[in-house]
Order: structure tokens, then sequence, then C-alpha cells
């Protein structure tokens, strides 16, 4: 399953071309994939020149592709940006929705001065918004692409490798793991970059950590399911080989 992917309700998948929700299903479909969840953002605080989600129109077009296709797994979600000044009302809009499965991504932090005070000081303070997001007050089931601002460091150097992290990465698995909630190997990077890197997945299987779950982060049709070969190949060498049967979540 795709665990991960835009629509059109979603403002920047929007502006890149994403497809329908029928064709996005249909898209899934070609891929050879068993289903997937719909994960829209939600990002309080930014893009504040696009309308904001209309979630009866949200979950009835989703409804109606999730019957128009039964032989699709379909589950209808959120990606919620996580920023503790927005915490609270991220847990009023999810309180009353209907919502089957929340990413709990960290897309904005502070301070964040784009590396000009060094990879350290950036990917740190990204850490500790990412393990504060885990003391977030409403549900959510994965935590998202861990490891972000690797996307954008100014050289593929600046890792968050666990060991000159150790502190912060500990505490996020151990937080992780004592909320129940699970983390998504984010294939949007590509194929070489690991959103959460192998170090950090060892150590948090070593300390019962399950599979993550598989997302895209597709926001046109033709990047659903990418690289999701390599990824369970990377997976299963951490994790083992993946029963065939298992589900997700
Ligand atoms: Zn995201
Ligand atoms: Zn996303």
């Amino acid at each position: 399953m795709d665990c991960h992917l835009h629509s059109r309700f979603s403002p920047d998948a929007k502006k890149c071309g994403a497809d329908t929700p029928q064709h996005i299903a249909e898209a899934v479909r070609k891929k050879g994939l068993r289903g997937f969840i719909v994960t829209d953002h939600i990002d309080i605080g930014h893009w504040t020149d696009s309308k904001p989600i209309d979630f009866d129109e949200y979950f009835e077009t989703w409804e109606r592709v999730r019957k128009n296709n039964p032989d699709l797994t379909i589950f209808i979600g959120l990606e919620i940006g996580y920023e503790k000044e927005h915490e609270q009302e991220n847990a009023e809009l999810v309180k009353d929705l209907p919502i089957e499965y929340i990413i709990n991504s960290v897309h904005y932090w502070h301070p964040n001065d784009g590396f000009k005070s060094g990879h350290i000081q950036s990917f740190t303070s990204y850490l500790k918004c990412v393990s504060a997001s885990l003391d977030a007050p409403y549900p959510f089931n994965t935590v998202g692409h861990l490891g972000f601002p690797e996307r954008y460091a100014p050289s593929q150097d600046m890792i968050i490798d666990y060991d000159t992290f150790r502190p912060l990465l500990d505490e996020i698995i151990r937080k992780a793991l004592d909320r129940g909630v699970r983390f998504e190997e984010n294939t949007n990077a590509g194929g070489a970059m690991r959103l959460p890197r192998a170090d950090f997945l060892r150590e948090y299987k070593s300390r019962g950590g399950a599979r993550p779950v598989l997302g895209s982060d597709a926001h046109i049709s033709d990047s659903i399911g990418q690289y999701f070969d390599k990824a369970e190949k990377f997976l299963d060498g951490i994790f083992g080989k993946r029963d065939a049967q298992a589900n997700i979540v």
C-alpha cells in the first residue's frame, strides 16, 4: 500500500497538477498496489493564499472513490504539520472528523535559519520539534519523513547520523514506542536518500520497533509507489523479509 499521497485537496499538489481522485485510484491500481491512504496537508498558519480543505467535500469525494473501487483498500487520512503554537488548533480540527489515519509531520520548525548557523544546529532544532510532535495533543498513526531537512541541506554529507544526534534520536524512539506510533519510510527524496536512515531504524528495531510503512509522498500520479521496490529491499535488510500477508499498522 502507498500510505502517503496527496491529491488536489493539497494546495501544493493542486499547483503541480494532481490528478482527479478517481484517476489517483486508477494510477494506484496500474502500479500494482493493493491500495492507498490519501493524506492531504493541514499546515495551519501556512499556505494562507489557498482555501482550506472543505471537509464535507473531502470525505464525500473519497468515500465515493472508495465505493467505486472496491478492489482497492482505501483509507481517508491527513498529513498534519506539527508546530507547537498550532497544536491545540490541530487537536480541535481533527476532534470531530472521521479521519482514519494521520501522519504527524514536521515541515516548519524554529529556529530555522536555513543552515546558516550550521547543519548541526539546524538538524538539532528540527529534531527537537519532532520530539515535541510526539507529545501532540491529538491522535496520529505515523511520524512523517523523519530526517526531512536532509532534503534541503547544502551538502549531501550533512546527515542526521545516529552517533551525532544520539540523545534526541533516543528520545524520539522512546516516545514513539511509548505512544505506540509507527514510522513511515518516505520514498519522495529518491532512491538513495532514506527517511529515516538505516542507523536510526536499526536502533529502533533493537528496542522493539516495528517495520515502517511505505509512503511515496506523491503529489502527482506518476510518483505513486515510487522507489517502493528499493525501499522494500532496504527494509528487508533491517527488519527481515516481510510476510507477504502482513497488514499495515
Ligand atoms: Zn510532509
Ligand atoms: Zn506529504
